[in-house]
């Protein structure tokens, strides 16, 4: 007997929250494309952007240390791993729909320009007259537009509803996807994979900082949060402070966030019986939430990554370096489209000059961004 895709519809009717997304009823695909008998819709899209060539750009792409500094540190592809194995955990709790949060979650960052936060930084700034750039909306153009899998048309032609999860930051500005508003709410499973996001760079990072030796214990004592995570650590059998503690401290400060919005949106769900899926989304507030206390422990832990994680001078002269590269980069592709890749070049006419240029080098790992700046000869400023 085979459980294929009739089955699994069949199971998540029956199984899942009357709030989840449910792929039988999924509002399709801006390109109709007949049914899989293996895999629901949601099962699909995950698949399409995982096998992905945005997706598989992760691996050489900086989270917040420098790519290829270090074999520990997180890349954009285990930041995003991490993100939606934390997704799928906090959905199967809330009896919303794994799948539909996992491909968000995969989906999130792979928009992400090389370099991380300064990356994408002097990209908006190279692009200020010509719209700005945003990792979120790039994730968008990347996945329908800049990708070509398919004849006929551009892009991974995803559902509606992985599509409207990946603009959940824009979900309350009224917009409309295929003529159905994404908003004022996004879906719960977008709502999952967004605040998966969060809880999970905020162990991470902690945990690559140390690591990288930018802080140490002591310097966390500081922080509430992490103070229980001690606690938890020592109460699970971790003794004098070593190796094993501090990482046995990393995942309770995951698990405790994570328990924490499990609990806190188990709560909402209850108490706001959300009939549908559309009714998440016409609700006046978010259904996925922490609650305020962990919010009133999180806010000086985010303060403090900015402090002495992101803004370090370790990281943030590996950056400015970066930054400089990419500048020169930018102004040699605006001089010599030529030496762009075909299909970029392809796009000049639809999207302008500027906007192509950007797009291309958005798409870069950072190893490629760095030879592409040798190869023109950037680095001895010959071509500047
Ligand atoms: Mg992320």
């Amino acid at each position: 007997m085979i459980i294929g895709r009739i089955e699994h519809e069949a199971a998540e009717a029956r199984g899942l929250a009357p709030w989840a997304a449910r792929s039988a009823e999924t509002r399709g695909r801006a390109h109709p494309q007949p049914a899989h008998d293996l895999r629901t819709e949601f099962q699909r899209d995950r698949d399409r952007i995982l096998h992905s060539r945005p997706f598989r750009r992760l691996e050489y792409k900086t989270q917040v240390f420098v790519n290829g500094t270090a074999d520990h540190y997180r890349t954009r592809l285990t930041h995003t791993i991490e993100v939606a194995a934390v997704a799928r955990t906090i959905a199967r709790c809330l009896g919303a729909n794994e799948d539909l949060a996992e491909a968000i979650a995969l989906a999130h960052d792979v928009g992400h320009s090389p370099f991380g936060h300064s990356g994408e930084a002097a990209l908006d700034e190279l692009m200020r007259d010509w719209g700005g750039f945003d990792h979120n909306d790039q994730s968008c153009r990347a996945l329908e537009l800049i990708e070509l899998q398919y004849p006929g048309f551009a892009g991974l032609n995803l559902t509606w509803e992985v599509r409207a999860g990946l603009r959940k930051h824009r979900a309350a500005s009224g917009e409309r996807l295929d003529g159905h508003p994404i908003g004022p709410q996004p879906m719960v499973e977008a709502q999952i994979a967004d605040i998966a996001d969060d809880v999970t760079y905020h162990a991470h990072d902690v945990d690559d900082a140390l690591e990288a030796g930018l802080i140490d214990e002591a310097d966390l004592q500081e922080l509430e949060i992490w103070r229980r995570a001690e606690a938890r650590a020592r109460a699970q059998g971790a003794g004098e402070p070593d190796d094993r503690r501090r990482r046995l401290a990393v995942r309770n400060l995951l698990d405790i966030q994570v328990e924490d919005v499990i609990r806190t949106s188990a709560r909402r769900l209850a108490e706001e019986q959300p009939g549908s899926a559309a009714e998440v989304m016409s609700a006046p507030r978010r259904m996925v939430e922490c609650s305020d206390e962990l919010r009133a422990m999180i806010a000086p832990l985010h303060a403090f990554l900015f402090q002495r994680v992101y803004f370090h001078p370790m990281v943030a002269r590996a950056n400015e370096e970066s930054v400089r590269m990419m500048r020169r980069l930018f102004m040699h592709y605006l001089e010599r489209p030529d030496t762009m890749g075909r299909t970029a070049r392809a796009r000049i006419e639809s999207e302008g000059l500027w906007r192509t240029v950007c797009d291309y080098i958005a798409g870069m790992t950072d190893r490629y961004a760095l030879e592409e700046y040798q190869r023109f000869g950037l680095d001895a400023g010959r071509a500047g």
